[in-house]
């Protein structure tokens, strides 16, 4: 038996008024996945537990069989095991954003106009000379996304996501670590600022501890591997033990390689891996964005550049089971996260579901069922 995870990042939404009062997974024309729930299973499950941020390193936690409440020490030393940096016990690692604030304190951009990762190393590097030392150091990453990796008493502290605040005033940090946070943001400023970008400061926030996450293999009996485009997805497979399958046409964005994530899977489950997890940020990226049309775009994209190739693909390998859901809902009317329950769709090749609508209203008489269940239930280990 294969078993495929698919994780349309963020592709939850709320009715549109644009789309006559539709989702985008109701608008989005989807003949794949229509047909995989009309004789799989769909369902509702709460990928975020009570109390918990909804970002995604939480909801993919839940997705991979780990529940978040009992292992989620934080978003940023998961990016760090994506990344290959090592947490000491004494140490936690923050996620440190080039971000752009207005003289007014407004955040006016989480993302600091998404400056190239050379232009971003260069920043990085600047604030490591100027600003390192004493046990804080700068690790360079992606675009606008950096790491820090601090003392551990740097811990104790309420930071807000960047994200969360965008167009409204920054809440700065709380907390006993506040003031060592307050101080290095401030003090990034004249650095950020002297590279003529877009972005003027870092912003930190996701802090944690390196969580201990059980192999994947030794709870299920499994091999696992994944792709993605994404640090914390990454991060999550380098921390479970499963193998993380690079594809060189894969962005993090619209533009994204659908069909090389696609037979990537394809390619390691022929290879001999027992279970395979597709994640594409493109649909989180279009409800960040506000664009309907995007995200739209993107769950289409998934329908006919994976999932038709895909499960025919499967067929020929033999029997399969599909889990979909994503990690968290992106409502484009929000633009943010939400914890509210998601879709989920369970499909075996021999069919035999109940049968069901893949979409926000078709699960709503469904039962809320914790996320990290649903992999017991994809591999029949309940
Ligand atoms: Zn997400």
């Amino acid at each position: 038996m294969k078993y495929v995870v698919c994780v349309p990042d963020g592709c939850a939404d709320e009715p549109v008024a644009e789309l006559d009062g539709r989702t985008p997974l109701e608008a989005a024309s989807m003949p794949v996945l229509g047909a995989l729930a009309r004789r799989g299973e769909v369902g509702r499950a709460a990928v975020i537990p009570d109390g918990m941020a909804p970002g995604s390193d939480v909801g993919n936690m839940s997705i991979l069989g780990y529940d978040p409440a009992r292992h989620h020490t934080g978003r940023a030393p998961i990016e760090a095991a994506g990344r290959g940096v090592a947490l000491a016990s004494d140490q936690v690692a923050y996620r440190c954003n080039l971000v752009t604030i207005a003289d007014d304190g407004t955040m006016v951009d989480f993302a600091g106009g998404h400056p190239g990762t050379e232009e971003a190393a260069a920043v990085v590097s600047a604030l490591q000379e100027e600003l390192g030392g004493d046990g804080v150091r700068f690790h360079a990453g992606v675009q606008y996304r950096h790491l820090l990796v601090a003392p551990s008493d740097w811990l104790e502290a309420d930071c807000v996501p960047p994200h969360d605040l965008s167009g409204r005033p920054a809440v700065w940090p709380r907390g006993p670590a506040a003031p060592r946070l307050q101080a290095l943001m401030d003090a990034s400023r004249s650095v950020v600022s002297s590279f003529g970008l877009a972005t003027n400061q870092v912003w930190l926030w996701g802090q944690g501890r390196a969580p201990v996450l059980p192999p994947f293999v030794e709870r299920h009996g499994l091999t696992a591997a994944l792709t993605t485009a994404v640090d914390l997805i990454r991060g999550l497979g380098v921390l479970a033990g499963i193998e993380v399958v690079e594809v060189p046409g894969a962005t993090g964005w619209y533009d994204t390689d659908y069909e090389g994530k696609r037979d990537a899977c394809l390619d390691s489950l022929a290879a001999g891996a027992d279970l395979f997890l597709i994640h594409i940020e493109a649909t989180d990226e279009a409800g960040h964005a506000g664009d309907l049309g995007e995200k739209v775009a993107a769950l289409e994209n998934w329908d006919r550049r994976v999932l038709g190739p895909l499960t025919e693909g499967l067929d020929a390998l033999g029997p399969w089971r599909l889990l979909l859901l994503p990690d968290h809902a992106t409502p484009v009317a929000l633009r943010t996260h939400t914890s509210d329950p998601v879709p989920w769709l369970l499909a075996d090749s021999e069919g035999g579901g109940p049968g069901g609508t893949y979409s926000e209203a078709g699960v709503a008489p469904a039962p809320v069922v914790p996320g990290h269940e649903l992999m017991g239930r994809l591999i029949q280990q309940h």
